[in-house]
C-alpha cells in the first residue's frame, strides 16, 4: 500500500518543523511564495495559489491527499478559509496548527486594537519613533501616519509606504539582546505588532524599557474540525489517522 498523503499548508517555522516529523507519509507543503528564498521544509514542495477554494479543493483530489493540515501564520486569514471550504466539499479531514496569542504580562503597556487601521489612527497618541513589526504586506497602512519607522521584514517593503522610513531585513527568531539593542539604537518609543505569538523577545524588551506596544488582533479563524497549538500535537494526530 502506498504511504498516505498529507498536504501542510505552510509559510510558519511550525509547518517547517512539522514537515520533518511525519515518518511515514509522503508530505507535501505548500508556501505561497511570498520570500525569495524560503527555508525549506523536508519531503516536497510546491509553490504559489491554488486558485481559490475551487483550485485548492481540485488539487486536493488530483493528487490523493489523505489529510490537510493548515499551519499557515494566524493572519493568513484567506488561505485557512479556503483550507477549511475545501475540506468540507472534499470530506478530507482537517487539522489546524495555531501557535497560541500573547497574553500581557505585569510590567506592559499594550494597546489592543482589531486591526491595523486602528493601530495607524492610534499612533501619533503613543509616540513618535515607531518599530513596525507587521511584515511588508502589513507597511502600507502605516503610509500616511506622520511618525518616524523602523519597519522589520524579510522581503524590501512596496509603496505606499511612510516617507520617514528606514527598514531591516530579517527573519526571526530575533534574540532579546538583539532586540534591546536595536530599540535602543533607535530611540524607539512605540511599537507595533500583530499578536502572532511565538518567542516574541521585543515584547520582553519593550516591557524592560516601559515602552508602549499596540498589538493587533488576529482575525477571526475558521471553526475547523480541530485545533492544535503545537508540532508534537498534529504529528500524534497523523499518526493517529492511521492503524
Ligand atoms: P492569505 O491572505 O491568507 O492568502 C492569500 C492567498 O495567497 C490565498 O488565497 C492563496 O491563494 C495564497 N496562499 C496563502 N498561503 C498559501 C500557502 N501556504 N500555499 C499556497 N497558497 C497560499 O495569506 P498571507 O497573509 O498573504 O500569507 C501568505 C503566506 O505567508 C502564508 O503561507 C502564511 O503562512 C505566511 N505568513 C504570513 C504572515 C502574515 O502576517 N500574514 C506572516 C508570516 C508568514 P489562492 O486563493 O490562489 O490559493
Amino acid at each position: 500500500m502506498p504511504d498516505p498523503r498529507v498536504l501542510i499548508l505552510g509559510g510558519t517555522s511550525e509547518a517547517r518543523a512539522l514537515s520533518g516529523a511525519l515518518p511515514g507519509v509522503t508530505v507535501i507543503t505548500s508556501l505561497a511564495g511570498r520570500t525569495s528564498s524560503p527555508l525549506r521544509p523536508a519531503g516536497e514542495v510546491r509553490v504559489g495559489g491554488f486558485g481559490g477554494v475551487d483550485g485548492l479543493t481540485a488539487y486536493l483530489r488530483s493528487e490523493g491527499i489523505d489529510l490537510l493540515i493548515d499551519a499557515t501564520h494566524p493572519f493568513a486569514a484567506r488561505i485557512s478559509d479556503n483550507a477549511a471550504a475545501a475540506a468540507t466539499a472534499t470530506g478530507i479531514p482537517l487539522l489546524v496548527v495555531r501557535r497560541p496569542g500573547w497574553l500581557e504580562q505585569p510590567g506592559d503597556v499594550w494597546h489592543r486594537v482589531p486591526d491595523l487601521e486602528e493601530a495607524a489612527a492610534l499612533l501619533p497618541r503613543l509616540g513618535h519613533r515607531v518599530f513596525l513589526t507587521a511584515g511588508r504586506q502589513g507597511i502600507a497602512a502605516f503610509a500616511e501616519v506622520d511618525a518616524w519607522f523602523l519597519a522589520r521584514s524579510v522581503e524590501p517593503p512596496e509603496p505606499p509606504m511612510p516617507s520617514r522610513l528606514e527598514t531591516v531585513l530579517d527573519r526571526g527568531p530575533f534574540t532579546l539582546d538583539g532586540e534591546r539593542r536595536l530599540l535602543a539604537e533607535h530611540r524607539i518609543d512605540v511599537i507595533v505588532s500583530k499578536d502572532s505569538g511565538g518567542p516574541g523577545a521585543k515584547l520582553v524588551a519593550a516591557r524592560e524599557r516601559g515602552i508602549p506596544v499596540v498589538m493587533v488582533d488576529r482575525p477571526r479563524a475558521p471553526a475547523a474540525a480541530g485545533t492544535v497549538a503545537s508540532v508534537a500535537e498534529a504529528a500524534a494526530w497523523v499518526a493517529s489517522s492511521w492503524p
